[in-house]
């Protein structure tokens, strides 16, 4: 029988408590949590099996999934507030999501946990059907529910300043008014840093030398209102360029131009549109040729801004698209901007916008300061054929296969192993499973079961031992009596024959 999205949920919840009991009971007969298995670790000081750093949507189902597999004994950081995890609230300026509403996300195969039963739970399967996106800050609110129904320990206004090599162990350096300790020792760290957790925002070298004052990058807080009735610029027409284009003509700027390098807007949605399990299952194992040539292809071909927010920026009289006009320099006269493009026109603007979003560089975390360059990465490791040079692509690290770190040469960073890289970084070895929502809960399944694995291999002697002490029996012996062979039955059946 096929479901369709549309087809109502007969037994939904018909409140978030009612829901939130719901969970509560699938988890139950889902024996979650498990018991901690993980042997401590005998130290004066305490030792987490793993800390998670980040509480957004990665950093939940990451911990989600830890506990369900039995590691208790985890610590989760995030150094916003409550509630301003990622960038939901903070930097994106999209009124709905991209995603399509039925997406299960972060759910993990519980179905109480979708942001449809959440959603139904709310305002019922009538509003259910006629919802097209999910509004952004509902988004949010939804990821605030998951965390507080599954009872997740994050840590809010915890800084992970510094990750440290120290014996086996990482020792985590604190900052932050949450912050309980100076430092923490882990086994393990998980990054689920985010969007720009395994690099920074790109801000490409024209701006060199124009005062912060006349511009900003799409991920920073930007006063919309002091815009108004100004002239400005927004490099790009990818997702974030296109939304920061529409707050500025919503707050009533007097006009917006985007200067785009590529000749024609992206339409198509690569990616999305060739999505599956299959693709997400066999993507970590195609050869580093093949992965490099999809994610290639991926940027090069550039995710299009949706339709929604493209319109959102086209219905202003006062909104233009220029095409073909590569921004070459940007310097002042005066007060304003003068904007040099490659079509050899120049733009004059008040204020200028990038959005040019997110690089990957492992070398631009500071809490990997002292060690970054000992990262291996795709650029070391692999040639490209003619025609499929890619710099950007080539500085995404070349992960193993349970997400952390390997070494340029062997020997010189061991430790690297205990770090995972649970953000977008991720993309080039291993798929779409650690940033974006379709992938995310196969993407943490996948990490606490190497997560798992490597725990009890690293301590295999003490299981060994474990083994060899249990003794709880299972039967009493009061279950059977043994029984003497009865006499001759093997000579009577021989004589008969
Ligand atoms: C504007 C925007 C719109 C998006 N829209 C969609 C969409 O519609 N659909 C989709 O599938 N994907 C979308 N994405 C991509 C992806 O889903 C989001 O980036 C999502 O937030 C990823 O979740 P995350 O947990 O990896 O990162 P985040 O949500 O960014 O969480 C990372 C957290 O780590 C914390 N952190 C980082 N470093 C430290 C540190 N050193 N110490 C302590 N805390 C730290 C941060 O405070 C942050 O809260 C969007 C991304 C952006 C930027």
């Amino acid at each position: 029988m096929a479901y369709n999205v549309q087809t109502p949920l007969k037994s939904a919840a018909k409140s978030l408590p009612e829901l939130e009991q719901r969970v509560r009971d699938d988890l139950a007969c889902l024996c979650y949590p498990p018991a901690n298995w993980v042997v401590p670790t005998a130290s004066e000081e305490r030792v987490h099996d793993v800390v998670v750093i980040g509480g957004g949507m990665c950093g939940l189902v990451a911990s989600f999934a830890l506990i369900g597999a039995g590691i208790g004994n985890i610590r989760i950081f995030d150094r916003n507030q409550p509630g301003l995890e990622g960038p939901w609230l903070t930097y994106a300026r999209m009124e709905t999501l991209r995603s399509p509403k039925q997406l299960t996300g972060p759910a993990f195969g519980v179905a109480s946990l979708t942001f449809r039963a959440w959603y139904v739970a709310q305002f019922g399967n009538d509003i259910w059907a006629t919802l097209d996106k999910i509004p952004r800050p509902m988004w949010m609110e939804y990821l605030c529910w998951y965390r507080k129904v599954l009872d997740l320990p994050v840590e809010n206004d915890v800084e992970i300043k510094m990750i440290q090599p120290e014996g086996e162990l990482m020792r985590l350096m604190l900052a932050g008014d949450g912050a309980r300790e100076k430092s923490v020792l882990a086994r393990k760290v998980v990054m689920a840093t985010g969007r720009d957790g395994m690099g920074h925002p790109s801000i490409p070298g024209f701006i060199d030398g124009l005062p912060q004052k006349y511009w900003a990058h799409s991920s920073h807080n930007i006063d919309f209102a002091a815009l108004r009735g100004k002239r400005v610029v927004v490099v790009g027409v990818g997702a974030s360029a296109v939304d920061n284009a529409a707050e500025a003509l919503e707050a009533g700027a007097a006009e917006v131009r985007h200067l785009i390098r590529r000749k024609e807007m992206p339409c198509i949605n690569k990616l999305m549109g060739i999505g599956s399990f299959g693709f997400t299952a066999a993507f970590p194992q195609l050869g580093d040729a093949r992965r490099w040539q999809i994610m290639n292809y991926s940027l090069r071909t550039q995710t299009p801004a949706p339709r929604g927010s493209t319109l959102r920026v086209s219905r202003h009289p006062n909104a233009y698209f220029h095409f073909d006009a590569a921004v070459e320099k940007a310097q002042l006269d005066g007060d304003e901007i003068v904007i040099e493009t490659s079509q050899g026109k120049a733009v004059r603007a008040d204020f200028l916008i990038l959005g040019t979003g997110f690089g990957v560089d492992p070398l631009a975390r500071r809490e990997l300061d002292g060690y970054a360059d000992k990262i291996l990465l795709w650029q070391d490791r692999f040639t490209p054929p003619a025609g499929q040079d890619n710099a950007d692509l080539g500085k995404f690290p070349y992960l193993a296969n349970d997400f952390t770190f390997l070494e340029r040469e062997p020997g010189q960073a061991p430790w690297l192993a205990n770090i995972h890289s649970f953000n977008s970084g991720a993309a080039a070895s291993l798929g779409k499973v650690s940033g974006d929502i379709p992938g995310i809960s196969e993407g943490a399944a996948w990490l606490a079961r190497e997560i798992a694995a490597k725990l009890y291999t690293e301590n295999f002697d003490q299981y060994w031992q474990r083994l060899l002490d249990y003794d709880t029996p299972e039967l009493r012996g009061d279950e059977w009596t043994p029984s003497p062979l009865p006499a001759d039955t093997e000579t009577s059946a021989r004589k008969q024959a």
